[in-house]
């Protein structure tokens, strides 16, 4: 996979997305098959582990986690890999059934500034295709679209998201056709013992609380399960020990940005706020919170540009009680994605985390104690003061009690099962990646990131 005389050799950055619908197939599957191709055809090396990269969650055209993928390989033989990526991505994608698949070749060395800020903005943004499709004009990108084209978003932002600093690993198990669609069967124990054994260097594999395997899908996908963790070679022994009876196709490994919260790192003013955006906002209460029926908590927030904006913190996600306990005037931050209010023609922040940084004091007068009896005095009417009703005493004045609030400074996370693929877990926070992933061009990738059984 490696040392193949490659002279001539070109860097090739391989984006696509958008190749699957609600019926069926996976962007990850083609990505799996893709590079099957290309390591078997040996006149390819991968520069970096193929990227899976987590869009704008709030994007209300994605099939599921709004995923798009990129390949990264040195070759010679560019215009051979371009003709078979063209027909494989029309013929292996779901377009009859909704898929719009986006093709993005780009040869390159670097990834120029503004493609890479394209691809930061698609984490948090709405961005249009025609916008895309000028980029890769002005960058000679080649870029092939079908359906209404807004698989090239996705495809071009993949290219430029570099996984510099943080990022995660995801090793996925792909099925045979002919089990797609049956129920997959793991083995619990085994899934409970790598979550135990391995963490914190994987994660999100098992929802102990709710006793609930996290590392399997449930619909029709060809994905049968994935392992996601910090490390390749972790998340690859991870995944060989939880492998079913059932045969597989193989596996992949994808560096990704999974378990970041990369969606969430852009300050947003509620007077800047549309919908479907990612970010957060550090903000108010504005309104004290209610509890709707079904257990949903509802409140108002205003921020340093005097906007309010209604806030909502659905019950799955277990955020609620504490939601519940905030008062006027706390200070917070609160990672959102905006949805429409179609009710109200307006907008709803959608909490995915809450940070509780400043409580008000939560105060009430009541009517003062005697210190003779101990008893509560009565009010003699108003402005007449308060006496005790067993030896007579007086009191002018109600007594200001400041409440327990029993609510701890610090950052909420929604419960496990609740989590997107972007939010980033608990034990995550302080042990981001912080160094330069430099991908080595001449070096192989670890032995097993990818096999096929
Ligand atoms: P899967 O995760 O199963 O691959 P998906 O959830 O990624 O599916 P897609 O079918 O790929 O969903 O649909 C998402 C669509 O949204 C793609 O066409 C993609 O190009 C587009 N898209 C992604 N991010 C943005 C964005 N920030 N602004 C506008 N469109 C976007």
């Amino acid at each position: 996979m490696s040392n193949y005389d490659l002279g001539d050799s070109k860097v090739l950055h391989i984006g696509f997305d958008d190749t699957d619908s609600y019926s069926g197939r996976c962007t990850t599957n083609l990505a799996f098959k893709i590079t099957s191709k290309l390591l078997s055809e040996n006149d390819s090396v991968f520069i970096d582990y193929p990227l899976l990269v987590r869009l704008n969650p709030n994007i209300p055209w994605k099939t599921r986690g709004n995923g798009g993928v990129c390949l990264r390989i040195r070759t010679n033989q560019s215009e051979k890999i371009l003709d078979y990526l063209i027909k494989i991505v029309k013929t292996d994608s779901d377009i009859g059934n909704g898929a719009n698949p986006g093709l993005a070749i780009f040869e390159s060395d670097t990834i120029p500034l503004s493609l890479r800020q394209f691809s930061s903005r698609a984490m948090y943004d709405v961005l249009k295709v025609q916008e895309a499709e000028k980029l890769a004009s002005d960058l000679s990108i080649q870029v092939f679209k079908y359906g209404d084209g807004r698989g090239i978003i996705g495809a071009m932002a993949s290219i430029g998201s570099l996984l510099e600093g943080d990022h995660t690993y995801e090793a996925i198990a792909y099925r045979k056709k002919e089990f797609q669609g049956s129920p997959r069967i793991l083995n619990k124990s085994r899934v409970s013992k790598i979550s135990i054994e391995t963490h914190p260097f994987t994660f999100n594999s098992l929802d102990s609380f709710h006793e609930r395997i996290l590392i399997a899908p449930h619909g029709p996908d060809p994905v049968f399960c994935g392992i996601r963790g910090e490390d390749p070679y972790i998340v690859t022994k991870a995944l060989l020990y939880v492998l079913p009876v059932e045969k597989l196709e193989g596996f992949m490994v994808f560096r990704t940005n999974q378990g970041t919260s990369t969606h969430l790192q852009n300050q947003l003013s509620l007077k800047k706020i549309r919908s479907n955006m990612a970010g957060y906002v550090r903000c108010k209460v504005s309104k004290k919170p209610i509890i709707l029926r079904g257990g949903h908590v509802l409140f108002e927030v205003s921020d340093f540009s005097n906007s309010k904006f209604p806030v909502a913190v659905y019950e799955p996600t277990g955020l609620g009680s504490i939601a519940s306990k905030l008062i006027e005037g706390d200070n917070i931050d609160i990672g959102i994605g905006v949805s429409k209010n179609d009710s109200h023609n307006s907008s709803i922040l959608n909490v995915e985390y809450l940070s509780v940084l400043k409580t008000m004091d939560d105060t009430v007068w009541i009517n003062p104690m005697c210190n003779n009896c101990g008893m509560r005095m009565k009010s003699e009417g108003k402005n007449k003061g308060f006496q005790c009703k067993i030896c007579g005493r007086k009191k002018d004045s109600k007594l200001l009690v400041t409440k327990n609030r029993n609510l701890q400074l610090g950052m909420y996370l929604p419960y496990l099962k609740a989590h997107r693929h972007l939010t980033k877990p608990l034990h995550r926070y302080g042990m981001e990646k912080t160094y330069p992933y430099i991908p080595d061009f001449f070096k192989p990738l670890h032995s097993e990131w990818f096999k096929l059984f």
